[in-house]
């Protein structure tokens, strides 16, 4: 027993030694893709449930690695929180959707609002709001026609200076949005204390919308605190005429999901715009 317990402790720590290895180099690729132009951003349409008219579109990052291929977001979105190379990450990222948003003005082509998701770790420095205002400046892009998406782990630091930087940017015009909403924290009171406009319905709800009769009454109860709060009530993951049947029904304002679109590359986002009525 003592033998195998002394391998599985070699095992384990080899396992540790490599996942570390590759968090280096994925780290040290993400520090070369942000120069080399390798991050790129996706578009995913959202649609009013009501009348079919699109919402907006919310960005998402993608990273077309040379040798790795497309790397998905939750590869290495937690590496660069973890090695703060999300503050560079995150500037890109706002400040390419603020530029494509502008380009599509230009062409008539703009949703009327893009989102873009924004980590925790970037609140650390109180720049936010400096940075988010001297993007849209750049662009000559309105604050109204962004919004922001952040956790609800944001939410639920007690940091004054996480609060300020939030009602700084609500005063500036721009919308804030909680993200995967009803993951994290059973606490609602930081809804009060925050000025946001939106809730995401996490996609871990809508899931099993057809079988999973608890999945529907939390569903049913989000949406239901959403309108209770006068907030935009946002359902992700919707691929299914019956997910989305069932969230029109409880009054659900707003669906994304690969019922309508997937994320699509800017090219594609206007070829799904023409092919709509
Ligand atoms: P998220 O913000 O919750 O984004 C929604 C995710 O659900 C996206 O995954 C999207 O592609 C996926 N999705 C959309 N519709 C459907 C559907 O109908 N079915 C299913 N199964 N999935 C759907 P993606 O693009 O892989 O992004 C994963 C996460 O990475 C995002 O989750 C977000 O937390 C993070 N992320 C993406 N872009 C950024 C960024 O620019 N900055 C930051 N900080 N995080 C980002
Ligand atoms: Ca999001
Ligand atoms: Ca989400
Ligand atoms: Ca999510």
């Amino acid at each position: 027993a003592k033998e195998l317990g002394r391998n599985a402790f070699c095992f384990y720590q080899r396992n540790m030694d490599e996942d570390a290895a590759e968090r280096l180099e994925v780290e040290a690729a993400l520090r070369l893709a942000l120069d080399r132009n390798e991050l790129l951003l996706h578009y995913q349409p959202q649609v009013h449930i009501a009348s079919n008219q699109l919402f907006g579109v919310e960005a998402l990052v993608r990273w077309q690695h040379p040798q790795w291929g497309m790397v998905p977001p939750a590869r290495f979105i937690p590496i660069a929180e973890e090695s703060g190379l999300i503050d560079a990450v995150g500037s890109w990222v706002l400040d390419e959707a603020c530029r494509q948003m502008a380009m599509w003005q230009e062409a008539g082509q703009a949703p009327p609002h893009v989102s873009v998701n924004l980590s925790a770790r970037q609140f650390r420095h109180g720049s936010v709001p400096t940075m988010v205002a001297d993007t849209l400046l750049r662009h000559g892009l309105p604050p109204s026609r962004l919004t922001l998406e952040i956790t609800e782990s944001l939410m639920m630091m007690r940091n004054d200076q996480t609060l300020e930087a939030l009602h700084a940017l609500d005063e500036m015009g721009v919308k804030l949005a909680v993200d995967d909403f009803g993951t994290g924290y059973s606490s609602l009171g930081y809804l009060k204390r925050f000025p946001v406009s939106e809730l995401k319905l996490d996609q871990s709800f809508v899931r099993n919308l057809a079988n999973d009769e608890e999945d529907r009454a939390l569903a049913s109860a989000v949406v239901r605190i959403g309108q209770s709060l006068k907030l935009t009530v946002v359902a992700e993951g919707v691929e299914t005429a019956e997910q989305l049947a069932f969230l029109h029904e409880q009054g659900c304002d707003v669906a994304q999901g690969y019922h309508f679109a997937r994320p699509l590359a800017p090219d594609a986002y206007v070829e799904w715009l023409r092919g709509r009525p």
